[in-house]
């Protein structure tokens, strides 16, 4: 007997019978005499359709009242689904995410939770309740309904675990686990039985979006072992854990992220304080900067190349432009149709000659690379947007991927 949070995303609760299919899964834990906690996020595409519906009205809302709709989507589904628990049979209440004591600070639509206070969690598991919450939501200090940005359900049933001390922690999805490529591109990609929080992180925010990266940063602080499993079957799913380096996987996953830009400050004298005055200018606006080229250009002069994500690139040429006399530079030029592809492995850091197989593979495929970063356990390349599938596959074959067995 202990704790259970489960988490069920947009699909997963998409409709009535789906909806059905989680609380008969979420009470089968409870049947085993566990305090259950079931976290859900917003119907199928519900939060979409609300952006879309805020766009109708004002194409520049704030984001209180962006959030004030956004959090809608999850309240709807924590309803539904305390009705179907309470149609089986079972007791069953729904909280929202200030209900349940989830607060966070005042970034609206990309808050982070500050701490959670537990008091009515506990009193209604002490009661046998079966709590349903509300993901994505919290509430901050002016009392003000805040979201956790795109994805943040994850992260609402993580931080709900640690706080509760809780001993097992289920993301119940569409697919069967975490996979050495996205499916969709590469067909015969391999389901990992496990993977390390550090790897997990690194292809969360290179753009495989099956966990939100904020809930992997949760989970490794406090240790929690993640289960990502699908909720349409019995299959075992993928535990994201502290992975012990004999176990270590030279790659363990192919990413593509395609929401990326590429900007180039041309001309910059080549004197000490360029990048730091280049890069402080987008720091204050908070935009974030990935891979990072400086080359030697003409006459004195240096380039300096880096890579935004596509939402960001209008307010970086913006900043830019405005201060190109005070950078002290020629031009600014940017292309928005490139991809980002990276290879992601724990066992990488003590084996050479991962790098240039990398390359080899886009060589044989014929494709260019525009830019490269690396760090102990990442590589990726930047390169033009229409080579990017053929990129993942090219990479997943030749590190033979698809034989990838870490079942144990
Ligand atoms: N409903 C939110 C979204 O679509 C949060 C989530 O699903 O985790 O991003
Ligand atoms: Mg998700």
């Amino acid at each position: 007997m202990g704790i259970v949070v489960q988490k069920y995303g947009g699909t997963s609760v998409a409709d009535k019978e789906r909806i059905f299919r989680a609380a008969r899964r979420a009470i089968s834990e409870y049947e085993k005499g566990n305090k259950v906690v079931v976290v859900v996020s917003a119907q199928g595409d519900t939060t979409d359709e609300l952006i879309e519906k805020a766009r109708e009205i004002n194409e520049n809302p704030s984001k209180r009242e962006m959030d004030m709709l956004l959090s809608t989507g999850e309240q709807i589904s924590i309803a539904l689904m305390a009705m179907a628990i309470e149609k089986l049979g079972y007791p069953v209440i729904s909280l929202t995410g200030w209900q349940a004591g989830i607060k966070t600070d005042s970034h609206y639509s990309n808050a982070r939770i500050i701490e959670i206070d537990t008091e009515r969690l506990q009193r209604e598991l002490d009661k046998r309740n079966i709590v349903v919450v509300a993901g994505f939501q919290g509430i901050n200090k002016y009392d003000d309904i805040t979201t956790l940005g795109r994805g943040g359900s994850d992260t609402t049933a993580v931080a709900l675990a640690a706080a509760l001390k809780a001993d097992k922690c289920e993301i119940y999805t569409d697919v069967d686990g975490v996979y050495t490529a996205d499916p969709r591109i590469v067909p015969n990609a391999s389901k990992l039985k496990e993977i390390s929080y550090d790897e997990m992180l690194e292809l969360a925010t290179l753009g495989a979006k099956v966990l939100h990266n904020r809930s992997v940063e949760l989970a490794k602080k406090y240790n929690i072992p993640l289960v990502v499993r699908s909720s349409f079957n019995d299959n075992e799913g993928t535990i994201v854990k502290e992975v012990n380096s004999v176990e270590k996987l030279l790659v363990s996953g192919v990413a593509c992220d395609k929401d990326i830009a590429r900007v180039a400050v041309i001309g910059v004298e080549n004197v000490p304080g360029k990048a730091f005055q280049i890069f402080s200018l987008l720091a204050k606006e908070n935009i974030n900067v990935d891979i990072i080229l400086q080359s030697i250009g003409r006459e004195k002069t240096k380039d300096i190349s880096f890579t935004v994500s596509k939402s960001n690139l209008k307010q970086t040429l913006d900043v830019l432009t405005k201060n190109l006399h005070v950078i002290g530079a020629k031009d600014i030029t940017y292309a928005d149709n490139v991809a980002k592809v990276s290879i992601v492995g724990a066992g990488m850091v003590n084996n050479p000659g991962v790098a240039a197989m990398m390359f080899e593979a886009l060589y044989d495929a014929g494709i260019n690379i525009e830019m490269i970063s690396t760090s102990e356990i990442k590589i990726s390349v930047l390169i033009d947007e229409k080579d990017a599938e053929k990129a993942v596959r090219a990479i997943h074959d030749k590190f033979k991927l698809h034989l990838l067995n870490n079942e144990k």
